[in-house]
């Protein structure tokens, strides 16, 4: 298949005067005199007969180009868009209800907020306690009551979630474990919101001076395999529990 831009390329290269019409060999499936372009007000016309062959279009200057690119790059925005949910609007302060107080506390992510390390609002409407990435491009929400979905994504977060200041970063599955990491001296928690290293991801762990791989005791084989693909990753540990049930003192246990 042929993309209207490919088969412009080539069209654009035929001499042809106003007016007149050529009939060719189909310079794209090669079917024998198949091929017509005709040019006339200006415009380009050209249509392959064969039936096998789709190649067919029009073409009337440069406005109809750029028009054309425009309808790519808005279809390409809308693709983009339609896998994200967007950020909530109506969100508040977490300090505004208990329950996202008391939740931020039981995962070990109360201090990270507290130090400023991340930027955690409520959402009424979703009922749900919002994790935002570095520059708030894009968040995971919480849900703080019995929800299908116990985590919601929104907006875009390629990156995952960076929580806190240091040289050492520890990549963790998810938010709350970052926002625990977070609490150690020089530690930045970053979390992966799943397994997988994102090429964003790759690309910021270069600037940190020690990266620690944490993963769960059963996941042994994935961390294998994952340290064999990123040379980037210093060290693995393992742990029992998810990083955000650890005190301070387990988790630099955990790390040293
Ligand atoms: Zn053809």
């Amino acid at each position: 298949m042929y993309s209207y831009r490919d088969q412009l390329e080539f069209i654009k290269n035929i001499k042809i005067a106003e007016g007149d019409r050529k009939t060719i060999d189909c310079p794209f499936c090669g079917g024998k005199k198949k091929f017509t372009i005709d040019r006339y007000d200006g415009k380009l016309i050209w249509n392959c007969y064969k039936a096998s062959c789709n190649v067919r279009g029009a073409y009337s200057g440069k406005r109809s180009i750029e028009a054309a690119k425009a309808f790519i790059a808005n279809n390409a925005i809308k693709r983009k868009k339609a896998q994200s949910y967007p950020i909530p609007q109506i969100t508040t302060k977490v300090e505004n209800h208990k329950p996202a107080v008391d939740f931020l506390k039981a995962v070990n992510s109360w201090v990270a907020y507290e130090k400023g390390h991340i930027k955690i609002t409520y959402a009424p409407a979703e009922d749900r306690v919002l994790f935002y990435n570095a520059d708030h491009t894009g968040a995971v929400g919480r849900s703080l009551r019995p929800a299908k979905a116990k985590w919601w994504t929104y907006g875009t977060l390629d990156g995952g979630i960076t929580v806190g200041t240091g040289t050492h970063v520890v990549l963790v599955e998810d938010v709350p474990s970052a926002c625990a990491i977070s609490q150690l001296n020089g530690y930045v928690g970053l979390s992966l919101l799943g397994t997988d290293i994102t090429r964003p991801i790759r690309k910021a762990l270069s600037s940190y001076d020690k990266v620690t791989l944490v993963l769960d005791n059963d996941a042994s084989a994935k961390a294998i395999l994952m340290t064999r693909k990123y040379d980037q990753i210093d060290c693995v540990r393992l742990t029992q529990k998810d990083v955000k049930w650890l005190t301070v003192p387990q988790i630099q246990d955990l790390l040293r």
